[in-house]
């Protein structure tokens, strides 16, 4: 199995190119491939997450770019060398690992010159570097405190410090803000994107959460199985979805199961299974006279006062209200249940079980997609 071929990129051209995964697998028991066939170029000053379920292998894949696992196939480059023979510490790299624990009996100021000083920096040029990146991550006013006296956002601050006081060609993270609570990844999300633009780092970055995946990144490879199945942009990965996978992974999608009777102009015409006949833009996977899937995002998904083209018929199973919008779950034949969202603010009255409703979409915001069940 081939994943995305991301070296395809026209994007980018040999000059700015600083890491280059060429044909990479990785079996850690000579059985089972965990990283399969993986292509990918990044960027200097790229951000780049790996994006994908437990177990796809992103993990992995960081580890063997950091230098702690080899692939047992293919070749890493770093800026035009391959990089099998090089040892972690001379790849100079900085890493931030979730679990990747400071030492508890050091100050933060001691933690974060613990590289320059494996580095036999000097002691000045250490003490300036030190209370450069501490103002940086905010962190200027806790100098003397031992890890245990910090929150556990100001230990990921003492821990990306770290990562970054030696200025590093590349720094790799791996689920840093794991386990922080939601406001706080949220803040330390858009601060450590900041950080890593103004220094024009070149980051990669590993996550199980979409939505940090899709704010903080240039490009997002999303994985599953071992396979990057695509790499793009945050935008095109949630409007373009290479497949249902991806589709459903990212972001929220309803799915709806079909055959596809005929292809024209990009646009497909599809019998639902549960009744009924859609249009859906057609991506390759849109093969007349196949099963397809359909997505079809909650925010496309319009109430129908007319009947216009894509206008169906359905039955509201439940509506649920979150504050600033109210979701409505709709049964639109054989069991088949759409989610759709509409302002909170709106008379909900009309969205009660078991009122009749008319929904519909353009068809240009739906994809036709590979079938998956
Ligand atoms: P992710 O980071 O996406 O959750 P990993 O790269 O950690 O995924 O794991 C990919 C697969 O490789 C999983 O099936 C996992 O169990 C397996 N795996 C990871 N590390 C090891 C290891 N050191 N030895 C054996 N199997 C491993
Ligand atoms: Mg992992």
């Amino acid at each position: 199995m081939r994943g995305y071929d991301g070296t395809s990129d026209a994007a980018c051209n040999g000059t700015d190119l600083q890491v280059s995964f060429k044909d990479v697998c990785k079996s850690y028991d000579g059985d089972n491939w965990v990283v399969k066939g993986l292509n990918l170029d990044i960027k200097k000053g790229e951000f780049v997450s790996f994006l994908g379920p437990s177990g796809s292998g992103k993990t992995t894949t960081l580890m063997m770019l950091a230098g702690f696992e080899s692939p047992s196939e293919g070749d890493i480059i770093l800026d035009g060398s391959p990089i099998q023979n090089l040892p972690p510490e001379k790849r100079d790299m900085g890493v931030v690992f979730q679990n990747y624990a400071l030492f508890p009996h050091l100050t933060v100021e001691e933690n974060i010159a613990y590289p320059l000083k494996m580095r036999k920096v000097s002691k000045e040029k250490i003490q300036q570097q030190v209370a450069e990146v501490m103002r940086l991550v905010q962190l200027d006013k806790m100098g003397k405190r031992k890890p245990s006296e910090l929150s556990g956002g100001q230990q990921q601050r003492v821990a990306l410090a770290r990562a970054l006081v030696f200025e590093p060609k590349l720094v790799l993270m791996d689920e840093p803000l794991g386990a922080l609570d939601k406001r706080l990844r949220e803040d330390l999300q858009l601060e450590i994107k900041h950080i890593c633009n103004r220094l024009n780092l070149t980051v990669v970055y590993v996550t199980h959460d979409q939505g940090e995946a899709l704010t903080m990144s240039d490009r997002v490879a999303v994985f599953n199985d071992g396979v990057i199945q695509q790499l793009a942009t945050p935008e095109e990965i949630y409007q373009r979805p290479a497949n249902t996978f991806v589709a459903t992974f990212v972001g929220e999608n309803n799915k709806l199961h079909g055959v596809v009777q005929d292809v024209t102009n990009g646009i497909a015409e599809i019998r639902l299974n549960s009744g009924g006949a859609i249009k859906a833009r057609a991506s390759l996977h849109a093969r007349k006279g196949e099963q397809c899937t359909v997505v079809v995002r909650p925010e496309k998904i319009s109430i129908c006062t007319d009947v216009s083209e894509c206008a169906m018929e359905g039955v509201v199973r439940e509506s649920v209200f979150y504050g600033d919008e109210l979701r409505v779950h709709v049964e639109i034949g054989n069991g088949c249940l759409l989610v759709l969202r509409t302002s909170g603010d709106e008379r909900s009255e009309s969205y009660q079980p078991g009122a009749s409703i008319k929904v519909g979409w353009r068809p240009e915001d739906c994809e036709a997609l590979d079938y998956l069940p």
